[in-house]
């Protein structure tokens, strides 16, 4: 099946979370609707539609982790929980009608290039084909859950479920239950649900770098004020924006002076949390300030405070059929297991097989890892844009600052070859190279690089998944696309 014969130049749109909608919101305002989003799950939402663990939430404040085309008086909280995120999201899809150009539970499983048509085929799970003209790959970088590689976990009886699939059916209260990893979503599940629970294991391997949330409700006054004056709605992103880059430096840069600042006012804040300080001890880290992605919480460290959590620091031998076995021998028992260990990074990995000019494998061009031209465009995949792609998470601010200087590059090349009748676009290979020789020259400065072992990082200790600077200098580098970078075929 082709694309319909009315779409004048089909445009597919793969996923439809942030960037995906986003994308299809400034197609629309540029007069351009023959796109088609295909999204896998059966709404829209991304991250915040699979995300519903409890506590979820963003940790950018909402005033700037949302579309700056698409501003919100209405948020109830600084930062806002996930219902109330994919609620927005649902809102925005149906202010531009969105539905109507989605193709819910349709997963792209492979896509190819004809050079000779500039066309893209996309195969469905189902078999289905698409052509298009431009692919934009919205396909997430947090997307699917890992599952750790843990001996026994799956002879485990009771119940086993990741956070990011969240069984709610499933009432917690009153439970003997483990929780597995200490990273962001654990920081954000592990006090909300010790209140519930009779007793929580929280499986630490390495502890974070956690400082305050300091978040807030909304009065409804607020909110009519920023309603009435959007000026002030801008003033208040505009300041939450500037703070965070600002504070970037301390987070990002590998300089041991703005380290220690960081540092400082997270272990005053482990001080005001944790009285007991063997507990205090075992939860303070051993690395560089921001080397791990920083946590925020006001709760997370003071929930090991509470009689019913223990925070186990031996490692996990092997998970048996009623609980968990680790090192130093103590068998602890339990009725469930939440598996709190992120996601597969769709970052730096390709989703599915691309093949592009004469069939090469999109495996074969990052086999010596994930590059592209800012993040968005590989040589020899003409047409092709990837939004959240490698090199391209902040480790200190908002990712949809980067998402919409992406969109604003994508969209002036579709412009480019939907208006002028060109054939395709295709990053020139001297260019990619030369921009990624510099990025990666820059990342020894960075603090991600000053050995600890983190989700950043391929296997091989190299990083395709941060963008070593800060976010105001990738997009001045971004948004506009310049056509000499680029082969123009037409
Ligand atoms: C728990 C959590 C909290 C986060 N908090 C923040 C935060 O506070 N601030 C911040 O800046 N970032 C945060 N992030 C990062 C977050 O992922 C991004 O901010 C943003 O939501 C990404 O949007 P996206 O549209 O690029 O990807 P996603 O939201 O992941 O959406 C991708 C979509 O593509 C679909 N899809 C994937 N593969 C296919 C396929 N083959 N075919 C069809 N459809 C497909 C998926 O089903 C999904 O709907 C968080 C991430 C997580 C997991």
């Amino acid at each position: 099946m082709s694309i319909p014969p009315s779409a004048d130049f089909p445009i597919a749109i793969i996923g439809a979370g942030f960037s995906g909608l986003g994308t299809a919101i400034q197609l629309k305002k540029a007069g351009i609707d023959s796109f088609t989003i295909f999204e896998r799950a059966g709404d829209v939402g991304g991250t915040w539609r699979d995300n519903t663990y409890p506590g979820a939430a963003c940790d950018v404040p909402s005033h700037a982790y949302s579309l700056s085309f698409e501003q919100s008086p209405d948020w109830s909280r600084r930062f806002a929980e996930s219902g109330e995120i994919h609620d927005y999201l649902r809102s925005i899809t149906d202010k531009w009608k969105l539905r109507e150009h989605t193709r819910f539970d349709t997963e792209i499983v492979d896509a190819s290039f004809d050079e000779n048509k500039g066309s893209w085929t996309l195969t469905t799970g189902d078999n289905e084909t698409f052509t298009a003209r431009v692919v934009v790959s919205c396909a997430g970088g947090l997307v699917d859950p890992a599952t750790p590689d843990i001996k026994g976990l799956q002879s485990f009886t009771g119940e086993l479920f990741h956070t990011a699939r969240w069984k709610h059916d499933y009432d917690l209260s009153g439970r003997r239950v483990a929780v597995i990893g200490t990273g962001a979503s654990a920081v954000q599940v592990v006090p909300n649900i010790a209140r519930e629970v009779e007793h929580l294991d929280v499986y630490q391997r390495t502890p974070a770098w956690v400082v305050p949330k300091r978040d807030k409700v909304y009065s409804e006054r607020f909110k009519r004020m920023l309603a009435r004056f959007p000026f002030l709605l801008r003033a208040s992103r505009f300041v939450q924006y500037w703070l965070s880059e600002l504070m970037g430096p301390v987070i990002f840069l590998d300089n041991e002076w703005l380290a220690s600042l960081g540092k400082k006012g997270s272990l005053l804040h482990l001080k005001a949390q944790v009285k007991d300080p063997e507990l205090r001890e075992k939860l303070m880290p051993d690395f560089q300030f921001g080397c791990k992605r920083i946590l925020i919480s006001d709760e997370y460290w003071s929930s090991f405070e509470r009689p019913n959590v223990e925070l186990v620091t031996d490692p996990i031998e092997e998970i048996k059929s009623t609980g968990i076995q680790s090192t130093d021998g103590t068998f602890r028992e339990v009725d469930a297991i939440i598996v709190a260990t992120g996601f597969d990074l769709g970052l730096a990995n390709a989703p599915f097989p691309i093949s592009g000019i004469g069939g090469r494998s999109i495996d074969e061009a990052w086999k010596d890892g994930a590059v592209a031209y800012k993040g968005i465009s590989v040589s020899g995949f003409p047409n092709w844009f990837i939004l959240m792609g490698p090199n391209t998470g902040p480790g200190h601010t908002s990712v949809l600052v980067y998402t919409e200087a992406q969109i604003a590059h994508t969209v002036a090349a579709i412009k480019k070859l939907r208006n002028e009748g060109v054939r395709y676009v295709d990053v020139r290979q001297d260019v990619q190279d030369r921009y990624n020789e510099r990025l990666q020259g820059r990342m020894k400065y960075m603090v991600w690089s000053t050995g600890c072992n983190s989700w950043y990082l391929s296997p091989d200790g190299s990083n395709h998944s941060l963008y070593p600077g800060f976010a105001a200098e990738y997009v001045l580098r971004t948004r506009r696309f310049r056509e000499r970078d680029y082969e123009i075929v037409r």
